[in-house]
């Protein structure tokens, strides 16, 4: 695996390969790698000549200072787990690397209804800061194929956007790849070694009331189902941002179900400090 700092040398050594003919399939992560994103990483494999992967904790995308000062940093199993895993090019930048004028330099992303929704108000400006990081890596990249995961269902919707108002939704395909969950059905998160011993054993709590939902949903009203999957969580301990059934194709709150429409559930709660995320496509 080639390790690149600079983006001008990653820009130039996948450009020199596409024209070779090759392809290349990129997945962007925040680091503290666990077998979720190798998931990812493998898939790009099958499907390109070339897999790059980034690390780049990204500043801008974090509401809560807090939350970024913990997130967890473990670059030298990261290294080893992307060599085992058949990544070619790792991309390490530093902040100034990726933000040449600044991380205040901040063009406006019009996401329109996307940011309205679920994490939008509880996490302002999270997904401006997420197309900040994403438009800036898929111009030093310019990837074939674009890896990311349902785990971040929203955010999967915006990037597609950023792809459109980008201009490169005929050159990039996004391709989105299913949750790698424990055994207990706990999403894989880099957020869950934050975990201490008895809220690692009340985290599953999330995936069961999602299978509820899942197992339980009927045509016509379905704010009960949504009212008891908040009332589940927090009996189980959580103090729950949202527990919300969406039209799976435009995140539109759903409270009347044809029966046809399909649905996605996404749930958003706090463990004390730890904020878990998870989703279920319901059809
Ligand atoms: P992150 O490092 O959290 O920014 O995640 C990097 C990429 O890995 C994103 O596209 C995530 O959606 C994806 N990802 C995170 N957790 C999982 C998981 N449990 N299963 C599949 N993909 C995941």
């Amino acid at each position: 695996m080639i390790l690149f700092k600079k983006a001008e040398d990653l820009y130039n050594y996948i450009a020199d390969q596409q024209k070779k003919g090759k392809k290349a399939g990129f997945v962007p992560t925040m680091g503290a790698l666990h077998e979720g994103h190798l998931s990812l990483i493998r898939q790009a494999g099958l499907e390109n000549d070339l897999t790059v992967c980034s690390i780049f904790v990204n500043p801008t995308q974090f509401n809560d200072p807090a939350d970024f000062d913990k997130y967890p940093i473990t670059l030298e199993k990261d290294i080893a787990m992307l060599t085992g895993a058949g990544c070619h090019l790792l991309f390490l930048p530093s902040v100034a690397e990726m933000y040449p004028d600044g991380i205040k330099a901040r063009m406006h992303y019009d996401l329109g209804f996307l940011e309205t929704r679920l994490e939008g108000p509880f996490r302002p400006g999270h997904f401006q800061g997420v197309c900040m990081v994403v438009h800036r890596l898929l111009e030093i990249v310019h990837p074939d194929n674009l890896y990311l995961g349902q785990k971040d269902f929203q955010q999967c919707m915006v990037i597609t956007r950023l792809t459109e108002i980008m201009g490169i939704n005929d050159k990039t395909t996004i391709r989105i790849c299913p949750t790698l969950r424990e055994s207990d059905g706990l999403a894989m998160s880099s957020r869950n070694m934050r975990l201490s011993g008895q809220e690692r054993q009340t985290a599953p709590v999330i995936y069961r009331t999602l299978l509820y939902i899942k197992n339980n949903i009927q045509p016509g009203d379905i704010t009960g189902l949504q009212q008891k999957a908040v009332t589940d969580l927090e009996l189980a301990g959580f103090r729950v941002d949202y527990a919300d059934i969406a039209d799976a194709n435009t995140l539109a709150p759903v409270t009347n179900w044809d029966g046809r429409q399909p649905l996605v559930a996404l749930v958003a709660a706090f463990l004390n400090e730890v904020r878990l995320i998870d989703n279920l496509l319901l059809s």
